[in-house]
């Protein structure tokens, strides 16, 4: 773990603040600032959530938009409109906001437009946006590098892509989603269609799929990864890890020794990492 030397405090810190349908949002945040990705609980709760964990609102100086669905842009307004703090997304996912429901007042003015694979800078923090399947007009997973480590967050992923790899191989801390347990959704209680629109290669990515990607890209340079957006009604933290687990031990990867593995809460703060 890389500390200030003179102050013995973390250079910067990773939060979940919330994972899985519910609502979507990660805090990455140096002592001077942080930014949200993804703001898909109510505005509320995510101050409160953030004065628990001693992060002053003022600090944030940007948001980073995946896509536009319910779960991951519900308090857009309050932080780009509001509060003016600069929202970033691609072109297209700025045009889906616009049209989203969920998008009480404008956010013109704090309005960014990012280019996927071209990396930008926002103070300490070096992004890029890649491509990642799913069903809505656009949606992409974000690298961020602060000195020298990367974190890279992929959710909602229908498939996984080679871009995907490419991405996740560069992490040292992982957040990829783990949404469904296959034989949970197939015998489970959700209309076809809908079973069918989880599966289609647009929808989201089971935990024997995301296991595959994981034994798939594993280095050492892969400290931890946290499995997110777990599904209420096909999936459980347990399950999911097991899974995950015992994929990454048929490669001889073992969880705790070469790896720390965390399924994250649905709608609350769970993990927490320190760097
Ligand atoms: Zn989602
Ligand atoms: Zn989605």
């Amino acid at each position: 773990m890389q500390y200030d030397l003179f102050t013995s405090v973390p250079a910067f810190r990773l939060i979940s603040l919330s994972s899985g349908s519910s609502g979507n949002c990660y805090y990455l945040g140096t002592s001077k600032y942080g930014i949200l990705i993804d703001a898909g609980i109510g505005m509320r709760t995510l101050k409160k959530y953030l004065r628990d964990y001693g992060v002053a609102m003022e600090t944030i100086i940007a948001v980073l938009v995946t896509h536009d669905h319910g779960d991951h842009i519900k308090s857009i307004s309050g932080l780009g409109g509001k509060l003016n703090i600069p929202v970033y997304a691609t072109e297209t996912v700025h045009f889906g906001i616009e049209r989203s429901k969920y998008l009480e007042s404008s956010i013109s003015a704090s309005r960014r437009v990012i280019e996927k694979n071209m990396p930008f800078s926002i103070k300490d923090f070096q992004i890029t946006a890649f491509d990642v399947p799913h069903d809505t007009i656009e949606n992409v997973g974000y690298q961020i590098k602060i000195g020298e480590k990367t974190v890279v967050l992929i959710t909602d992923v229908g498939r996984i892509t080679p871009t995907i790899e490419e991405f996740a191989k560069t992490a040292n801390h992982l957040i990829i989603e783990a949404n469904y347990d296959e034989e949970m959704l197939l015998n489970g209680r959700y209309p076809q269609h809908l079973k069918q629109r989880i599966t289609s290669g647009m929808g989201h990515l089971s935990n024997r799929l995301t296991g595959e990607l994981l034994t798939s890209i594993y280095s050492n340079q892969l400290d931890e990864v946290w499995l997110c957006h777990l599904s209420q009604d096909n999936n459980h933290p347990e399950l999911a890890y097991k899974t995950v687990e015992i994929a990454l031990k048929e490669k001889g990867i073992s969880v705790g020794k070469d790896i720390v593995l965390k399924t994250l809460s649905r709608g609350k703060p769970s993990g927490l990492r320190e760097f």
